[in-house]
């Protein structure tokens, strides 16, 4: 594959945030919806720096990383007075200690453990952290997340650390053979996120449902994501060094 120049790849972007917009927009409001009750997150692993920045430039407001180590190497290159950055892949432990003072969300939480270590850095640099609960919707081996069944006290028991402010809940659903079985893993997202909300839990709202990505995000909003996370469709087709 002969690598895009620089210039192509911000003529590409132009062009697919343009219909990205658009399909968000027609998703919303075919599902009765607000267009602008629905955040675009881009996810921009593996994107170089200016593209990113030249993203920013058109309008977008909102982008998430993977990779800590990524993450840092782009960070200080990065528009942030005009981009809230959040972070939305598998996290360590280890390394909460790079991110707390760097986002404004952690939208990766699947354990109890990582919600302390969380708390514990937060307290340190005298700070709150939204954070997502992420649900193992597909209760798949291979993925992080909480499992269904224990979503409520797992969330019970997170919402009482100091200075993590649980804000959602964030998904990645199981590659699906056809849309019914993708419709019927994200409405599961719903009902929970539904559930959560009617009950009063200090420390807990659902503001934030973040799912659905490029493949998918049409349904995703269908079902009611807040947030949907999008890269490829986006910025092309990853490459990875
Ligand atoms: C890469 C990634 C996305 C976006 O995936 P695309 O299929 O490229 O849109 C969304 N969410 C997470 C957590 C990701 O890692």
């Amino acid at each position: 594959m002969m690598e895009k120049s620089l210039n192509e790849r911000y003529a590409m972007f132009d062009e697919n945030y343009k219909v990205i917009v658009e399909k968000i927009a027609y998703a919303a409001l075919r599902s009765g919806r607000e267009p602008k009750e629905i955040t675009l997150l881009a996810a921009t692993k593996t994107v170089p720096v200016p593209l990113i920045n030249h993203a920013i430039s058109r309008g977008l407001t909102c982008l998430g990383e993977n990779k800590v180590q990524e993450f840092l190497n782009k960070y200080d290159q990065l528009d942030r007075d005009h981009c809230d950055l959040q972070f939305i892949g598998r996290l360590q432990t280890n390394k909460v200690k790079y991110l707390v003072d760097k986002v404004s969300c952690i939208q990766s939480v699947g354990s109890v453990k990582l919600a302390a270590e969380i708390s514990r850095q937060c307290e340190k640099n005298s700070r709150n952290m939204d954070v997502l609960v992420e649900v193992n919707i597909g209760r798949e081996l291979s993925k992080g997340g909480v499992d269904p069944d224990g979503l409520l006290e797992f969330i019970d028991e997170i919402r009482q650390l100091p200075g993590l402010r649980v804000k959602g809940l964030m998904a990645i659903p199981p590659i699906c053979s056809d849309s019914k079985e993708l419709l019927r893993y994200f409405s599961g997202m719903e009902q929970y996120y539904v559930d959560i909300a009617g009950k009063t839990m200090d420390n807990v709202s659902m503001a934030c449902l973040s799912m659905g990505m490029s493949s998918d995000f049409s349904e995703a909003i269908q079902c009611g994501a807040t947030m949907v996370r999008i890269g490829s469709s986006l910025f092309g087709e990853r490459v990875y060094q």
